[in-house]
């Protein structure tokens, strides 16, 4: 016996008595079967219903080779599974709805593809966190996919009421179906009116107004297609909401406005790879030998410049730089604890003992744990680093 699937014709209850006809297994986890059911089961790549019957909590729901819809199903400790009996189910209503507003949307985006570019919808699948479609389209760019985003959102501020017809094979071509049904005998269509008619078995809103908005996140070509990534409802304004804030902090923290962004990285590319460029071309050009502290300095100089020390801004001017420029010294220096090599804090600690340039703290005129005061800060003594746009000005 095969549960009457009752969400065919309400996708809205989500509050039932469920009959238990029989207890069962599914990939090796304990499964009810119900006599009549509103849960969806995975299938037509829409995601399983999540939720609860009586104590038990539902975590996922699987069709059957037999067509009997088998609810696999979690208990709590020490609790029975109960065979047979009548129980209070509940279905997760947010997990549903947005996956009615992500399958509705679906519909509404591949008749939009189909309509303006004559790209037929190859496949789908209705994701955790996004979907995709695969559309029959050579290649495409964001004028094209803004044009196909507003047409299919059009759709959903008209806030159209979807219609559900039951046909059969003998009626079906009474139908303009946007791809042949994959089933036979009793067929439902999902009809969009004006836009769109699907054979479809899964759960959509009443409206488009419902869907919310449709939001193309990516595409790429896959088989000589091209296959789109999408949001819709909810999960689009999620989306909206975290790729705002990080764009709005990105150009603040290098004080651009939103729209100026991209331009602005360009550009810091740019002089990036030019940097890299002279570097390596400084490195290779015969430098006259000079002794001492100074002649130290150049050479390690440019041996971090072509390490690409210029791109991390390690000499630049700067307090950020200085620390950077002391760890360094550390780390080859070895043997150091943690903290010793922080120049910055040992300036610091020289202020506080009253340190004045010129003269020398006891430490350093032991020549314990530091370097000579020529080596020290060759920073100051030299023009600052090109202006990178993400070093702080000097
Ligand atoms: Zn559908």
């Amino acid at each position: 016996m095969s549960s009457e699937r009752r969400y065919y014709d309400d996708s809205y209850t989500t509050r039932f008595e469920g009959q238990v006809v029989a207890l069962g297994e599914h990939a090796g986890k304990p499964a009810l079967e119900l006599a009549t059911t509103w849960f969806y089961p995975e299938s037509g790549g829409q995601l399983a219903d999540h939720g609860a019957i009586g104590a038990l909590k539902l975590v996922d729901v699987q069709v059957g080779h037999d067509e009997r819809v088998w609810h696999v199903v979690e208990a709590p400790a020490g609790d029975a599974i109960p065979a047979s009996g009548a129980l209070a189910c509940e279905i997760d209503w947010a997990r549903r709805f947005d996956h009615m507003q992500q399958h509705t949307g679906q519909h509404i985006l591949s008749a939009a593809f189909e309509r303006l570019l004559d790209g037929p919808t190859l496949s789908s699948t209705l994701g955790a966190e996004r979907s995709v479609i695969e559309v029959g389209l050579a290649e495409v760019d964001w004028r094209t996919v803004g044009r196909v985003e507003e047409a299919a959102n059009r759709v959903l501020w008209e806030d159209r009421a979807l219609k559900l017809h039951w046909t059969d094979d003998a009626h079906i071509g009474e139908f303009p179906l946007r791809k042949p049904p994959k089933v036979t005998g009793r067929i439902r269509v999902v009809e969009v009116p004006d836009w769109d008619w699907s054979a479809c078995g899964g759960t959509h809103t009443r409206r488009t107004g419902e869907v919310g908005a449709i939001k193309i996140v990516g595409w790429e070509r896959l088989r000589g297609n091209v296959r789109f990534a999408f949001l819709c409802g909810g999960r689009a304004l999620r989306d909206h909401a975290w790729r705002t804030e990080t764009l709005l902090e990105a150009a603040k923290r290098r004080s651009r406005s939103d729209r100026e962004l991209v331009a602005h990285l360009e550009r810091a590319l740019d002089e990036r790879d030019e940097l890299k460029k002279r570097g390596r071309a400084h490195v290779r050009a015969p430098v006259p030998r000079v002794g001492g502290a100074v002649g130290r300095l150049r050479d390690d100089r440019a041996r971090a410049v072509a390490r690409g020390g210029a791109r991390e801004g390690r000499f630049g001017c700067g307090p950020e730089n200085d620390r950077a420029r002391a760890a360094g010294r550390g780390a080859r220096q070895g043997g150091r604890q943690p903290g010793h090599g922080d120049g910055g804090a040992r300036r610091r600690r020289r202020r506080a003992r009253g340190f004045r340039g010129g003269e020398r703290s006891t430490r350093e005129a032991r020549g314990v744990g530091s370097e000579p005061a020529s080596a020290s800060h060759p920073h100051r003594r030299e023009p600052c680093a090109p202006s990178l746009p993400w070093s702080r000005p000097c």
